[in-house]
C-alpha cells in the first residue's frame, strides 16, 4: 500500500480527496491541527493531529509513514480575513509550506499536488481564464497561493521538486454518497448560506452586489463539484507518480452561473422560496471568475462529472439535512 501525506485532510477538498485516494488503493495519512478541519471528516486512513509549522513533527509523520509524495490542503482560505489579517496567512499559507517543503525534502519526498485557488488571477482582463493569464492577486490571500507555486517552481531545477498545483474556481457540493460535506465556521460560502436561508437556520441571505456588468448584475462564479475535485487530485497524483512535469492546472467547468442563477436553482431543489436582500457588493469580489478548463483535460483526461448545478446543490442540500 502507498501512502499519501495528506495535509488538512480533515477540510472540506481535503476530506472529499482522501475518499477518492482510498477508493484507489492509497492509504492517505491526514496531518491536520483541527484547528478547522473535523475529526469526523477523517474516515480513510489515520490522523497525525498537529501543526505542519512544526517541523519536528512533521519529522515524526515522515520517518513513520514514508509517503510517496504529499497533497497539501492545509491552510487559511477566507478571503476578507486576509486583508484583515495578512501576517496569519504568510505564516500558515507561505511560511508553513516552505517547512513542509523542507521536511519533504529531508525524506526525499519530491512530488506535491497543491490547492491552489482561482484567487491568483485578481481581476481577470477577460473570462475564461487561462493558465497563462496575468497572476495579479489583489488580496493576501491569493498572494499567498501565488508565492507558493512560485516557491514550487524555483524548488524545480534547484531539487527536483515537482508539483501539480491546481488552481480551484468556487469547490461546492457535498459527497453523493452523504458520507462527509462542507462544515466551515462561520459559513461565509454562497451555496451553504443559501441553504442555511432555505432551512430557516437563518433569515435570509445577503446578494453582494446588484449592479456588476453581468446579465443579471449579479456576480459569477464558476461552481465546480468538490467530488470532481477530488478526482482531479487523484488523477494529479497519479501524472507526478508516473513521472508527470510540473504543472498548474486550473479546476473549473468553463460555465459560469449568477448569484441569482445559483438562488433559482436551490429554490428548484429545496421546493421554497428564499428569502434575499440586496447589498453592496463585497470589497474585493471580481464581477465573473469563470475557468477555461481543456488544460486540465489535456495533460490528466479530467473533466467533471458531479458539477452540473443542479447536482451540486441537490447533493450540498443532503448534506445540510443529514446535518441539521
Ligand atoms: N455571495 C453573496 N452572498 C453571500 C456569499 C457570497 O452574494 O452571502 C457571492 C459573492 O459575492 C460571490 C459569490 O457569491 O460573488 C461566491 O462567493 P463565495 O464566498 O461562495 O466564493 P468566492 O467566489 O468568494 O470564492
Amino acid at each position: 500500500m502507498t501512502n499519501i501525506l495528506v495535509t488538512g485532510g480533515a477540510g472540506y477538498v481535503g476530506s472529499h480527496a482522501c475518499k477518492c485516494m482510498a477508493g484507489a488503493g492509497f492509504v492517505p495519512v491526514v496531518c491536520d491541527d483541527l484547528s478547522s478541519g473535523h475529526r469526523w471528516a477523517v474516515k480513510w486512513g489515520p490522523l497525525e493531529q498537529g501543526d505542519i509549522g512544526d517541523r519536528a513533527h512533521l519529522d515524526d509523520v515522515f520517518a513513520k509513514y514514508q509517503p510517496a509524495a504529499v497533497m497539501h490542503f492545509a491552510g487559511s482560505i477566507q478571503v476578507g480575513e486576509s486583508v484583515a489579517n495578512p501576517a496569519l496567512y504568510y505564516r500558515n499559507n507561505v511560511a508553513n509550506t516552505l517547512t513542509l517543503l523542507e521536511a519533504m525534502l529531508a525524506h526525499d519526498v519530491k512530488k506535491i499536488v497543491f490547492s491552489s485557488s482561482a484567487a491568483v488571477y485578481g481581476e481577470p482582463d477577460s473570462v475564461p481564464i487561462e493558465e497563462w493569464s496575468r497572476k495579479a492577486p489583489i488580496n493576501p490571500y491569493g498572494v499567498s497561493k501565488r508565492l507558493a507555486e512560485q516557491i514550487f517552481d524555483d524548488f524545480g531545477p534547484a531539487y527536483g521538486l515537482r508539483h501539480a498545483s491546481l488552481r480551484y474556481f468556487n469547490a461546492a457540493g457535498a459527497d453523493p454518497d452523504g458520507e462527509i460535506g462542507e462544515g466551515h465556521d462561520p459559513e461565509t460560502h454562497l451555496i451553504p448560506i443559501i441553504l442555511q436561508a432555505a432551512s430557516g437556520q437563518r433569515a435570509r441571505l445577503d446578494i453582494y452586489g446588484t449592479d456588476y456588468p453581468t446579465p443579471d448584475g449579479t456576480a459569477v462564479r464558476d461552481y465546480v463539484h468538490v467530488t470532481d475535485l477530488a478526482a482531479a487530485h487523484l488523477a494529479a497524483l497519479k501524472y507526478l507518480l508516473g513521472g508527470g512535469e510540473s504543472v498548474c492546472l486550473n479546476l473549473g467547468t468553463g460555465k459560469g452561473y449568477s448569484v441569482r442563477e445559483v438562488i433559482a436553482a436551490a429554490e428548484a431543489v429545496c421546493g421554497t422560496p428564499i428569502p434575499a436582500r440586496e447589498k453592496p457588493r463585497r470589497a474585493g469580489d471580481p464581477p465573473a471568475l469563470v475557468a477555461a478548463a481543456d488544460r486540465v483535460e489535456d495533460v490528466l483526461g479530467w473533466r467533471p462529472q458531479y458539477s452540473d448545478l443542479r447536482q451540486i446543490v441537490e447533493t450540498a442540500w443532503r448534506w445540510h439535512n443529514r446535518q441539521a
